[in-house]
């Protein structure tokens, strides 16, 4: 007989939880989704809800979970800074009360554990682009820090359970990632010129633009984690997971106002603080490790990610007519 293997996917019902969540439904495993609904969403996981191996349970990480599963993804966190600085204490919590909570259920049942982690553990870089071995530059006391911090600390809390406890880890750094599914209004850069584009509303630009960023798309990113998931067991990470393909915030703007086709004027705002000048990935060990690399072109994610806010935005329009 099969056994279905049995995941347990923290923060499921998010942008890049849901993915996942399909994702492996459509490898044949027994996908358990545990979400507070803090920033997810019932609507990303509506067409899950009837698999049989798909299951649903609403609990906040920061409180024990007793369950069984052979792996663990924690997901489990507010990913934008509007969202991640609406409660930041409660951040912090989320990140290492969830990380001891999810790490101690994997040393009960023996589970492989992955960590969604973040290339905000590098701050605001002096290294470019960030490889794995840099420390990074974060301001501990800043608005971004219950963020940051609390995501290095788990980083720390998995590298000892790893050598103190002897458990299976996965820490994936993750950089920006955009595709259908953001929230419309979480403030991320991708969604935000999107909608203001698609609007015909002013593209807010922080800053002078000239911070860059590297995008990546879903899909791309979804196969970088089942792949770390799948490396062999001295493959612990941190690994970066991204696109290297670098642009300039004013670029972006450009290139989304030039594909949706608007009118959009530019509007410069203030840059918000702590706003990291550069970011780009260093791929090298995750294309030695998995030969993964990002095969998405920017273009042809964001065309993807356009079509999809595009009928959002028709259908919210269809709603507030009601
Ligand atoms: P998201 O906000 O869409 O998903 C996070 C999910 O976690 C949401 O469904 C939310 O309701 C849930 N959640 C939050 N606090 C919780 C709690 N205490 N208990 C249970 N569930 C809780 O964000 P996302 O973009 O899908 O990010 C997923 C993970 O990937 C996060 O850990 C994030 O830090 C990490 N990450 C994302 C990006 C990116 O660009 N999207 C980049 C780096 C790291
Ligand atoms: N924990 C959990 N589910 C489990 C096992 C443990 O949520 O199946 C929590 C438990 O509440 C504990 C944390 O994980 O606070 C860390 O567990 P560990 O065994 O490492 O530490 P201890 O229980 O000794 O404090
Ligand atoms: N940004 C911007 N306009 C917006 C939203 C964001 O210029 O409407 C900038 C933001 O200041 C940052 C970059 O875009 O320099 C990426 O922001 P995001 O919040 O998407 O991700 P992060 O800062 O966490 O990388």
């Amino acid at each position: 007989m099969h056994i279905r293997k049995r995941v347990l996917i923290t923060g499921g019902a998010g942008f890049l939880g849901s993915f996942l969540c399909e994702r492996l439904i459509r490898e044949g495993c027994d996908v358990l989704c545990v979400d507070n609904f803090f920033t997810g969403a019932r609507q990303n996981i509506a067409h899950l809800l009837e698999n049989p191996y798909f299951e649903f349970m609403r609990h906040d990480v920061t409180f024990p979970l007793y369950v069984e599963c052979d792996e663990i993804y924690n997901l489990a966190c507010p990913a934008s800074p509007i969202h991640y600085q609406f409660d930041p204490v409660q951040t912090t919590k989320t990140s290492i009360h969830g990380a001891i909570n999810m790490l101690g259920l994997a040393k009960r049942v023996r589970a492989k554990i992955f960590q969604a982690s973040t290339s905000e553990v590098y701050g605001d870089p002096e290294v470019h682009p960030q490889r794995e071995s840099y420390w990074g530059r974060v301001n501990p006391i800043g608005e971004r820090a219950c963020y940051d911090e609390g995501k290095r600390c788990a980083e720390t809390l998995f590298f000892d359970y790893h050598r103190q406890h002897k458990l299976r880890i996965k820490v994936a750094r993750i950089f920006n990632t955009y595709g259908p599914r953001m929230h419309p209004n979480d403030g991320r850069v991708v969604s935000n010129f999107i909608v203001q584009a698609l609007r015909g509303k002013p593209m807010t630009v922080y800053g002078d633009g000239s911070q860059t960023r590297s995008f990546c798309y879903v899909d791309d990113l979804i196969e970088g984690f089942v792949r770390l998931m799948d490396t062999p067991d001295e493959v612990t990470g941190p690994m970066n997971l991204g696109n290297p393909g670098e642009f300039t915030i004013l670029e972006l703007a450009e290139i989304v106002r030039e594909m949706v086709g608007g009118k959009s004027e530019i509007q410069f705002k203030p840059l918000p603080g702590d706003d990291p000048t550069q970011r780009k990935p260093d791929i090298t060990f995750a294309r030695e490790q998995m030969g993964w690399e990002p095969r998405v072109q920017l273009r042809e994610g964001l065309r993807k990610t356009i079509d999809y806010f595009d009928g959002l935005l028709a259908e919210m329009d269809d709603i507030s007519v009601l």
